[in-house]
């Protein structure tokens, strides 16, 4: 059995013990890639705010056609930013999923503002625009969507619900880079995006890492000062360019502090370099994930969600659900298992938010998520990383199907 790492609080990352680990990184990094970080550290004279940030903010635009970039130093504060671009106060209500990771929420539970749960979709197994649109009052102000897992939400609905009701729209996109929805990127459809470049995510600038897109101007206009402590330029020009200071600091929103979100020049000169390979890291997601769907596919106790045509999901992760229908067998006998036995590190992942102490505690411990209770308690998470031999593929489907076949058996 894999001892689990002191600092490791996910269960990823551990190696020792396991015939098949859960790397806590996704993918490595080419020479070049490593290069690019190097030739900052040797050259660059300005180390953060510089041209290389802008140029990774430039290329992000272009590669995800979004007006606007932001590169940010964690998905975290990029939701933070559109939390406070939302204009969210204690009194209004805000959508958010309850199946995903606690950083999509805790930005907007700290505007004050009630955090309502939505329910999933059965087939997609991310938000559902149906219970979303059940959950919109006179109050609510804003709809946070997650594509998790790299999955693309049904974002016609959610926009048209917006429009509807005059809507703010965030997309969590920091397991979806790249990932699309009927020809658009994810991020380029509602008014803002958050990309996340964390060190498990499908591309990461050494660890931390966000952009964060804005559709509108007048939005896209606040972010500098916010994410800089308010420092702007003198609105005229001085011809004694020390009076009275170097730079202004002045305020972006009414009532609103700003924050130092920034990011370095290392970390934006490699992303723009990682940008370039992203697509190709993720085929090699989505080359692996058809794999395992086709050696499961005459496993009916074994269910992934449904995939539209008209999607590109970039499998940031690989859930399952096992659906013991007529076995006397639970998930975590399944897990039992392919973990004790068979040693593979399968994890359960993204508990439903109001389940945990610290959303019980702030008072959002209520839920009317019939979908999800349902679903949750039987779904897990197959190790998964950028590169699995097929040897590995063959042995996780094998191992599977064998754990299927002997939970049966004993319930009989
Ligand atoms: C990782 C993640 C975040 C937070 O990203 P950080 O860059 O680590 O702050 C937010 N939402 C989801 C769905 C994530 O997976």
């Amino acid at each position: 059995m894999g001892k689990r790492a002191a600092d490791d609080a996910s269960g990823r990352g551990v190696v020792a013990g396991f015939a098949v680990p859960f790397p806590a990184r996704m993918s490595g990094y080419t020479e070049a890639e490593i290069e690019a970080v190097v030739d900052v550290m040797r050259n660059a004279d300005a180390l953060t705010q510089s041209k290389r940030m802008k140029q990774f903010e430039a290329d992000f635009c272009a590669y995800n056609g979004s007006p606007h970039a932001f590169a940010l130093d964690n998905c975290t504060n990029s939701l933070r930013l559109a939390a406070i671009l939302c204009r969210l106060k204690p009194g209004d209500e805000v959508i958010i999923p309850a199946y995903t990771f606690c950083a999509t929420a805790i930005p907007f539970g700290g505007t004050g503002a009630r955090i309502v749960w939505a329910d999933i979709d059965p087939e997609r197994r991310v938000v559902s625009p149906e219970d979303v649109a059940r959950k919109i009052t006179p109050r609510t102000r804003a709809i946070v969507v997650v594509h998790l897992l790299g999955m693309p939400v049904d974002m016609d609905p959610i926009m048209a619900l917006a429009r509807k009701h005059g809507l703010r729209v965030v997309e969590d996109c920091a397991q979806a880079p790249g990932a699309e929805y009927k020809g658009r990127k994810c991020g380029s459809i509602g008014d803002f995006g958050c990309f996340s470049f964390h060190g498990a995510k499908n591309i990461t600038t050494l660890g931390e890492g966000s952009i964060l897109t804005v559709a509108r101007d007048e939005d896209a206009q606040l972010v500098p000062g916010l994410r800089h402590n308010g420092c702007r330029p003198f609105a005229a020009p001085r011809t004694r360019d020390w009076v009275p200071a170097m730079s202004n600091v002045d305020l972006d929103i009414p009532g609103v502090w700003p924050q130092n979100f920034c990011l370095g020049e290392a970390q934006c000169a490699l992303g723009s370099m990682l940008l370039k390979r992203l697509d190709t890291i993720n085929q090699t997601l989505m080359d692996q994930a058809q794999k395992i769907r086709v050696g499961i596919a005459d496993l009916p106790e074994i269910t992934m969600h449904t995939i539209p045509n008209d999607v590109k999901h970039v499998y940031h992760q690989f859930v399952l659900h096992f659906n013991n229908n007529g076995i006397h067998a639970t998930r975590d006998d399944l897990l039992d298992i392919l973990v004790h036995e068979k040693r593979i590190r399968a994890l359960v992942q993204y508990y439903p938010l109001y389940r945990y102490p610290l959303f019980q505690k702030m008072g959002f411990g209520e839920q009317d998520c019939p979908v999800l209770e349902k679903w949750w308690d039987n779904s897990f998470s197959l190790p998964w990383w950028c590169g699995i031999p097929d040897d590995t593929l063959a042995l996780l489907v094998a191992a599977l199907k064998d754990s299927v076949r002997r939970l049966k058996e004993k319930g009989r």
